[in-house]
């Protein structure tokens, strides 16, 4: 019977590879790495973070589609969504013939034997995987390593009686995804926290208890069906989006501990407080690294690469931006003119601003770029950069 499921590739790792390289490589950027990531450009000089773009996981999903097109050539075959929230690399693999279930017009109901489907980096939810299975797809499974491993923390929780506490965005594909593995067990719950201020609110009805209906109603959206504050906040454990920021999952982590020893006793915690740090090593590196250049470097401002949407590269944003102007742009069209650039604002709405390059003096530019984000456009954003700069 043919396999039905591929998780460890397709067997056609190099004869992708050059079409891959086209992609998705830069000269440009190889050669600013050996020149200690600094990079003259006339009156610019760009300094780039010393881990940026494509992570592993980012790096697989993308070399098994192009090998899952190379393999069934005749078929149809389908991403279930975005690979990664990155609008060029879904744009090529749209201009490969691979269809998206999630554009206007597909139906995931319509999918079938024969098709073949794509299941993203960040994961499907159990409910679209047991479809897709019993539709008789034929399944390429690109979710990374790091996410299975948020998975297999929340189904523990949900084994031992905790409620999953999720630091994440309960629309993120990868958070529902992983909201979905606590609802294996028969008492598995989870509720999705966005940020200090929802964990707080958590907090105070662990210490204090509260009203539970304005709970339900503030969380509904966020939790599990029929999630009750009074019962499910007694014995919690805390997962996390892999591409959250360290220091706030960090701190969140802290509130819960503390309330759930204000309420309990410290004597307590072993039984009804567990955490672990689920943020992944390619997040964690590329925040280290742009803190690591925006301790050691001056700079006149910092261009953050990569998808709106794309959670790792916004919060790279926001750390820059507590430290100097910041434009986080989706690619090399943001860049309008050396008088305008369009960017996305730490709070999320998308503006031009004039003024951005400052003109006539020397300019030390900072450079970071999210896991989603080939080196490719990295290089295209350089270059037009010291285009604009030294222009006239
Ligand atoms: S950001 Fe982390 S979890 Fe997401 S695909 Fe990359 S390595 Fe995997």
């Amino acid at each position: 019977m043919a396999e039905l499921i591929f998780r460890k590739g397709l067997g056609l790792k190099d004869a992708v590879a050059g079409a891959l390289t086209a992609d998705y490589h830069s000269g440009l950027i190889e050669s600013i790495k050996n020149a200690d990531f600094r990079h003259l450009s006339g009156r610019l000089t760009i300094h780039l973070a010393r881990e940026f773009g494509f992570c592993y996981g980012v790096d697989r999903a993308v070399d098994y589609a192009y090998q899952a097109r190379r393999k069934f050539p005749e078929q149809t075959v389908y991403l279930t969504g975005e690979i990664i929230h990155n609008p060029d690399v879904n744009d090529r693999l749209r201009a490969l013939g691979i269809r998206f279930l999630s554009d206007p017009g597909e139906d995931p109901d319509r999918v079938g034997p024969g098709d073949v489907v794509i299941l993203p980096a960040f994961g499907v939810t159990i409910a679209m995987l047991e479809q897709l299975q019993r539709q008789g797809c034929t399944l390429v499974d690109t979710t990374c390593g790091s996410v299975l491993n948020v998975w297999k923390n929340v189904r523990r929780y949900a084994q031992d009686g905790f409620t999953s506490i999720i630091h994440g965005k309960y629309k993120h594909e990868e958070t529902r995804a992983t909201a979905s593995q606590a609802l294996q067990f028969p008492n598995g719950r989870y509720l999705v926290v966005l940020d200090r201020a929802q964990t707080r609110t958590v907090c105070d009805y662990i210490r204090d208890g509260g009203d539970r209906e304005a709970f339900r109603g503030q969380f509904a959206p966020a939790a599990s069906d029929g999630f009750d504050p009074d019962h499910d906040l007694g014995r919690v454990g805390l997962a996390n989006q892999t591409t959250m920021l360290m220091s706030e999952s960090v701190e969140i982590a802290g509130m819960l501990r503390q309330a759930i020893a204000d309420r309990y006793g410290e004597s307590e915690l072993p039984a009804r407080f567990r955490a672990f740090e689920t943020i992944c090593s390619a997040t964690q590196d590329r925040q280290d690294a742009v803190i690591e250049l925006l301790d050691r470097q001056a700079l006149d401002l910092m261009i953050v690469i990569g998808g709106y949407n794309s959670s790792n590269t916004c919060n790279l944003a926001r750390i820059c931006a507590a430290r100097l102007p910041t434009y986080h742009i989706a690619g090399v069209d943001a860049l309008l003119s050396a008088g305008a650039v369009r960017h996305r604002r730490v709070d999320g709405v998308e503006v031009v601003d004039e003024g951005w390059l400052p003109p006539d003096r020397p300019l030390a530019i900072g450079i970071t770029a999210g896991a989603s984000t080939p080196n490719a456009i990295v290089g295209q954003v350089i270059e037009r950069l010291g285009a604009l700069a030294n222009a006239g």
